[in-house]
């Protein structure tokens, strides 16, 4: 069977996969088997999301649906953030995966909470919703996933008593572990910003999370990490990584969806105020020129969009919020050609010559040394083919890094 999770933490604490890993010891202690252990993460663009939209699904084989529905329920009103207006939590428990249709609605979409609640009395499955139950959307989502790429997270927690005080970690460890485990590992630290990126600083109980490829590299990193004593860890398999929410753009952008865009930059890029970057695109799918964002906190990445000119050709990745794309990361397909036209050296003393007039070469100003040879140019766009992402502070948990971008050959570069 399968028992989905969702919303029940607050930004003042707790976190569903923290009681779904709880949630997974007692089972196993009461002698259930527990298979797959999910982290699900949904749409980006909620607007009640706490933090990274995230629902979990535990496999769970055993004893009845009745007694593990029992079990987790018991546990959600025993840990939940009840106290936070924002809290929905929901519980969801069916036999076999669901049509993974609302999966895919939840991931890419929005769904109500009505429609929810409809779709689980269809399928027959044990569900409880607290309070306006919105965390059934997650739970429902959670059960019925797919994963047709997938990753994972090694999450470690921190003891209880440990909870809203400073976490104790080595940065240095933490480094050495992303560099001996990278590209099977990522978003561990930022090098260029020379942070850890994999710890958070709220008051909820995850000391670290690495996220790999495989189980093996994610505890081969971990094990290489110095912190605190986590109380315990737990491998997730995840969608996260994966670009799972992007959708084929058809030319009509809708709110809250994120997209993969191909087109032509058209109109050279500007900074606004507060340092954000954007850009007009024509996508090739048609429908509206669309304007492209990218905000002050993707920091050096700006600095890539402000060397876009028009007629560049790129793929972009984002989401689609209040008339604009907000960019995760793009590729430059082809680019405009732009030269810088420089006299050339002088061929005896060395210095920079400078043009004799129309048609008559150049002179060297120190030695008079001539040359009619054409003037040399030089390649000024400071960019090259190939994908460019937004820092790993920035970047969106489904959003795929380059690291995992495996293209062919034949013209594509990473
Ligand atoms: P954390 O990452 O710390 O677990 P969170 O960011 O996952 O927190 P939640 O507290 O789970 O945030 O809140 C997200 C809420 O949005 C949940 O109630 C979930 O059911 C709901 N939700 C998720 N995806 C959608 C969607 N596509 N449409 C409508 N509601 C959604």
């Amino acid at each position: 069977m399968f028992l989905g999770i969702d919303d029940t933490d607050s930004p003042d604490g707790m976190c569903t996969t923290y009681l779904g890993a709880m949630l997974a010891e007692n089972l196993r202690s009461a002698g259930y088997t527990i298979g797959e252990l999910r982290l699900i993460r949904l749409n980006p663009n909620v607007i009640w999301k706490t933090r990274g939209n995230a629902a979990i699904c535990l496999e769970v084989s055993g004893g009845t649906p009745e007694a593990v529905f029992d079990t987790a329920c018991e546990l959600i009103e025993m840990f939940a953030e009840f106290d936070c207006e924002n809290t929905n939590p929901g519980v969801v428990v069916v036999n076999e995966r669901p049509d993974p249709a609302f999966y895919y609605k939840a991931l890419q979409r929005f769904c109500t909470i009505g429609e929810t609640v409809r779709r689980l009395n269809k399928i027959g499955a044990l569900y409880r919703g607290y309070k306006c139950g919105r965390g059934l959307i997650g739970a429902l989502a959670a059960v019925s996933s797919v994963l047709p790429d997938a990753t994972y997270e090694l999450l470690a927690y921190r003891s209880v008593e440990r909870f809203g005080t400073p976490r104790e970690i080595v940065a240095e460890s933490f480094f050495a572990a992303a560099a001996a485990t990278f590209p099977h590992t990522w978003d561990t630290v930022d090098p260029a910003a020379g942070t850890v990126v994999c710890v958070p600083h709220g008051k909820d109980p995850v000391l670290y999370g690495i996220r790999g490829e495989s189980p093996e590299w994610v505890e081969a990193s971990a094990a290489l990490m110095i912190s605190e004593p986590p109380a315990f860890t737990q491998i997730w398999r995840t969608n996260q990584g994966t670009d799972a929410h992007l959708l084929d753009y058809n030319g009509e952008p809708q709110d809250g969806v994120s997209y993969q865009i191909d087109g032509v930059v058209d109109g050279e890029p500007t900074t606004l105020i507060g340092g954000h970057v954007d850009f007009l695109f024509h996508p090739d799918a048609g429908g509206p020129q669309i304007r492209v964002f990218a905000f002050e906190p993707t920091k050096e990445f700006r600095h890539t969009v402000r060397k876009l000119h028009s007629s560049d050709r790129l793929t972009l990745c984002g989401s689609w919020r209040k008339d604009a794309l907000h960019l995760e990361k793009f590729r430059a397909n082809s680019l405009r050609p732009a030269w810088l036209r420089k006299s050339p050296k002088c061929p005896v003393c060395g210095g920079r010559m400078t043009s004799a007039g129309y048609n008559k070469g150049y002179k060297c100003r120190s030695c008079s040394g001539r040359v009619r040879e054409l003037e040399i140019t030089e390649q000024i766009r400071g960019i090259t083919e190939g994908w460019y992402e937004v820092p790993p502070d920035a970047r969106r948990h489904l959003a795929k890094p380059i690291a995992r971008i495996h293209e062919e050959k034949s013209g594509m570069s990473e």
